[in-house]
């Protein structure tokens, strides 16, 4: 019933693309992530295969080292130059395994721009004539360098420290063990922090959950040490899976920090030598939805109606309060400062008519609620990742410039003041991800999945699709009918003008 509607923004590049040249490369990749040359082509050639390009020609180019303090020279680097041309693309797995040397990079790139050659990168097309997307570009790029550079650092420092294993040698979060080998992931462990990843993502609360795990005695965490027993999830409750979960370890992210005056700050993150037990798309989503201001308003509190703290004044803004007042006659929704007050009951049946109506009516608009917007969340969050990396990079740069404490706090308020609105307006769009609750009405009978939903499922589905707002009204007789026109129900997402669901509101 519903197709994902994200294809427009292609259809735009692949505009008079006659073929495309494969480029692979094996590498020295120590952090389990690359992908052997026979991979990386069976994966470009699907992309083709999807995009509907012939493939023209495969470069393969075999030199071990990526580093860039390696002097080795790539012969496909020069044989690709020579298949690049007018209406061919290059695809390759990822940017890294283009070139990890910036040089190198800067020249393909001004190459394939002068020739207006589209590169296929990272599942995504870069058409180099766009200056946005030849930023990006030159962000992944950076970032590959970046990582080379880190990597090199790790390798260095391990050597001189005989004890250490691998980059991990902090506090070893629940789900793994300890080995001879360093950490492993215990199966059983595992499982319970991939159960609450997955059904915190789909919108269940922390606390019922850390309720749940206790009373299914399913293993638990022990602060500090692990232990075979832990000290039981009643204990933790939802303040402590949220923390224990938004670790980043669990998506084999290795974080390294310093104390600057007392205070713990971020320097790094890289590729950390253990096996995640999430992956790092689940962790970004997971911390974008936990960090969800929205979120702390229901923390702690046992909600149990609808659109108490969703539906807001329409004077103030504030999000409404159920309430059950005997002078009411009824129950009813109240702005906090009572400005405005409504039938609950009444406004709970009408915003969930409107839910019904809305997935079965418009169809397009829902298909881009449940699903469209997930590529492009996922790719706010990379753009952030990528950001904080590279704000990452220059604050390291930088503590090795030889300049005064005072140019270097003006120098990092410079590059706070370029970079932070990026990176935070990136990273609220990463918060609107498409939830799984949301994919349920996917073909399905809406007025059936809203049933089978629970009253926290309901709300996330009215907080992602609808705006309410509980408007004014002149003084009424409180037994009077609710009226919906007292109401006014936008759709959360951007609408196109023409749709129906639009003209309605008017
Ligand atoms: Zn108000």
């Amino acid at each position: 019933m519903v197709t994902r509607a994200n294809a427009t923004n292609r259809v735009w590049h692949m505009t008079n693309i006659e073929g495309a040249v494969i480029y692979c490369r094996v590498s020295s990749d120590q952090s389990g992530r690359a992908q052997s040359v026979a991979q990386q082509e069976a994966d470009c050639r699907r992309t083709c295969e999807v995009e509907g390009w012939p493939v023209i020609d495969v470069v393969v180019d075999n030199d071990i080292g990526a580093s860039r303090y390696s002097q080795g020279t790539r012969p496909g680097f020069l044989r690709l130059r020579a298949l690049l041309g007018r209406g061919v693309v290059l695809v390759s797995w990822e940017s890294s395994r283009i070139t990890r040397k910036l040089g190198e990079f800067a020249e393909l790139r001004d190459f394939c721009e002068s020739l207006g050659v589209q590169w296929f990168v990272g599942g995504r097309l870069y058409d180099l004539s766009d200056p946005q997307d030849s930023y990006m570009l030159g962000i992944a790029a950076q970032n590959a360098e970046l990582e080379v550079a880190l990597s090199r650092k790790r390798i260095m420092r391990s050597k001189d420290a005989s004890a250490a294993r691998g980059v991990h040698n902090g506090w070893m979060p629940f789900g793994y063990v300890k080995t001879p080998d360093g950490w492993q992931v215990d199966p059983e462990r595992a499982a319970v922090v991939r159960e609450a990843v997955r059904r915190l993502l789909a919108g269940e609360s922390l606390r019922s959950l850390a309720k749940e795990f206790g009373e299914r005695k399913l293993p638990a965490p022990s602060r500090g040490t692990e232990t075979a027993s832990g000290s039981g999830w009643e204990k933790i409750g939802g303040k402590g899976l949220r923390s224990m979960i938004l670790s980043p370890t669990y998506a084999g992210i290795h974080v390294r920090h310093r104390r600057d005056n007392g205070v713990r700050v971020e320097v790094s993150r890289v590729q950390g030598n253990w096996e995640p037990i999430i992956t790092s798309d689940e962790h970004y989503r997971l911390v974008a939805m936990l960090n969800d201001p929205a979120r702390k308003r229901t923390w702690g509190s046992q909600i149990t109606h609808l659109l108490s703290g969703i539906a807001v004044c329409g004077v103030c803004g504030k999000g409404v309060k159920h309430s059950n007042m005997k002078s009411d006659f009824r129950p009813r929704y109240r702005c906090p400062d009572s400005h405005v007050k409504r039938a609950a009951n009444e406004l709970d049946d009408y915003v969930r008519d409107t839910i019904i109506d809305f997935f079965t009516e418009d169809v397009l608009l829902a298909g881009q609620v449940i699903y469209g917007d997930d590529d492009a969340a996922r790719e706010a969050a990379e753009t952030a990742r990528a950001l904080r990396q590279r704000f990452d990079a220059e604050i390291i740069e930088l503590s090795k410039a030889k300049v005064s404490a005072t140019t270097r706090a003006r120098m990092v308020e410079q590059m706070e003041a370029e970079l932070m609105p990026k990176i935070e307006e990136a990273e609220e769009k990463a918060r609107q991800v498409s939830n799984p609750v949301l994919q349920k009405f996917d073909g399905n009978d809406p007025l059936e999945v809203w049933k089978s939903l629970t009253i926290l499922e309901r709300r996330t589905v009215v907080r992602e699709c609808l705006r309410i707002v509980v408007l004014r009204v002149e003084k009424r007789n409180p037994r009077r009918a609710f009226d919906p026109e007292s109401v006014r129900i936008t759709t959360r997402k951007e609408v196109p003008i023409s749709s129906r669901w639009w003209n309605r509101d008017e």
